[in-house]
C-alpha cells in the first residue's frame, strides 16, 4: 500500500517509480485480470450468447422469440 498517514486518514501519494520494487509491482498487478464476459450457449440454437441477453442468432430469450428476424 502507498499511502502516508495524514491526521488520521490515509491519503494516495505518487511514488517514483523506481521506489516501487518488481516483485512489489507484479504482485499489485496479480489482481489485474481480464474480465471475460458470461457467455452461454443459447438453449435455442446452441449459438454462444451474452448470459442474460437476448440470443443474437435466434431472437429466443426465456423460450420466446422477443426480436423478429
Ligand atoms: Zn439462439
Amino acid at each position: 500500500m502507498t499511502g502516508l498517514f495524514k491526521q488520521g486518514e490515509v491519503i494516495e501519494v505518487a511514488v517514483p517509480f523506481r521506489r516501487t520494487s518488481k516483485t512489489r509491482k507484479r504482485k499489485r498487478r496479480t489482481h489485474f485480470k481480464l474480465s471475460v464476459p458470461g457467455m452461454v450457449r443459447c438453449p435455442q440454437c446452441g449459438e454462444w450468447k451474452l448470459a442474460h441477453r437476448v440470443c443474437k442468432e435466434c431472437g429466443y430469450y426465456k423460450g420466446e422469440e422477443v426480436v423478429e428476424k
